[in-house]
């Protein structure tokens, strides 16, 4: 391979400044500040949108147009700005190649390396003068709480046909291609407090309804492609009181949407049928979190990724992810998107950590993959 055009320097010390911003999510304004600054430092003009105000945060998703100098279908490229807790007062420590935390927060690698990638990708285009089509950006907030700023991102502006969005781990090379799509299920059982031991008669027992119910549901692993499970089970008050109401929280998760519908149906009904059976009432809700996607291996923007892997030499491994993310939403927009790996390891732990090796990798992968699309 040609000699590196990253700049190892520049990017692990912006990364460092990176991280070290506190950026939970909703609270976002000191990152999405630095990034415009370094925008426009860098020539583009950033604005910002107002997802921030409908979502209750203090910044809204940053989007940047950085103009082509041939004519290709346009990309957008995509990072969040927040991250998960513990979150504030990163402190990031440098052993060699590898980036971790002191180990009182996470290191915020999610997703920070991801907007460093970008950054250090466009300004590697611009000095080189090398040839691109559009390129959008955005920098989006609230992933990690229900990817609201993607969910809130207008795309009548970004004219782009393909979208990568640099928010996965593994090997660099690795771009998740399939996600399932997930509902969050809420259910509250609805029976009669009585005195359990001088008229329990009179009772009807919450408890028994979810227990009944839960025995008769398949939960686990569904399918090849869907799973199911009760995460939370709340409820009683004390032993000698029939229990009157009893909170459940739930998930099923499908590649497949009929199924999703069909799992999230059954446990429905297995609870109306108990709630039935002892006389109590169930309120069940179910809400979309995020919609599927599943990119097929003809699919062009899977071609650009073979050119940008047979350019680099990084080999290229399609693979599905259990998790939702901004992809899914940015799919379900009518953009085709991937999520392409940017070395991040062990996130969402106070053992977080990523390799500065990788990191450059991933840079070069994602230059390549802008210079390989064509009419
Ligand atoms: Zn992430």
């Amino acid at each position: 391979m040609v000699m590196s055009l990253v700049n190892r320097e520049r990017l692990v010390n912006e990364f460092l400044e990176l991280v070290k911003i506190d950026s939970l999510s909703r609270k976002e304004r000191e990152m999405a500040n630095a990034l415009k600054a370094k925008l426009e430092d860098m020539g583009f003009a950033a604005e910002e949108d107002g997802a921030g105000s409908k979502i209750g945060g203090n910044a809204g998703n940053i989007i940047c147009k950085v103009p082509g100098n041939i004519d290709v279908p346009a990309v957008l490229l995509m990072a969040h700005m927040d991250t998960v807790e513990p979150g504030i007062g990163k402190s990031p420590v440098v052993e060699g190649d590898i980036i971790k935390t002191d180990g009182k927060t996470v290191l915020g690698g999610d997703d920070a390396a991801g907007i460093e990638c970008i950054l250090e990708a466009v300004r590697i285009l611009k000095e080189n003068s090398l040839q691109h089509g559009d390129i959008y950006i955005v920098f989006s907030v609230a992933e990690e709480c229900g990817l609201l700023g993607a969910k809130n991102l207008e795309l009548k502006d970004i004219k782009a046909r393909y979208a990568f969005v640099m928010d996965n781990g593994g090997e660099i090379g690795e771009v998740a291609v399939r996600a399932p799509s997930q509902n969050h299920i809420d259910v509250k059982i609805w029976g009669k407090a009585s005195h359990a031991g001088l008229e329990p008669e009179k009772g009807i027992s919450a408890i028994q309804i979810a227990s009944e119910a839960i025995a008769n549901m398949k939960l686990g692993r569904i399918d090849e492609e869907t799973t199911a499970n009760i995460g939370i089970i709340k409820g009683g008050q004390a032993t000698n009181i029939v229990c009157e109401s009893v909170d459940i929280k739930a998930e099923v998760r499908s590649r497949n949407e009929e199924k999703l519908k069909a799992q999230t149906e059954h446990m429905k009904n297995c609870f109306e049928k108990a709630a039935l059976k002892f006389g109590g009432e169930v309120v069940f809700n179910s809400e979309l979190l995020y919609p599927a996607f599943n990119v097929s291996e003809d699919d062009e923007i899977i071609t650009i990724l073979k050119k940008a892997s047979a350019k680099t030499g990084i080999p290229l491994k399609l693979v599905p992810t259990g998790g939702g993310s901004d992809t899914n939403i940015i799919n379900s927009k009518g953009i085709k998107a991937v999520d392409v790996s940017v070395g991040m390891d062990k996130v969402h732990s106070q053992k977080e950590q990523i390799s500065i090796k990788d990191m450059i990798k991933s840079v070069e992968f994602l230059v390549a993959i802008i210079s390989s699309v064509e009419k």
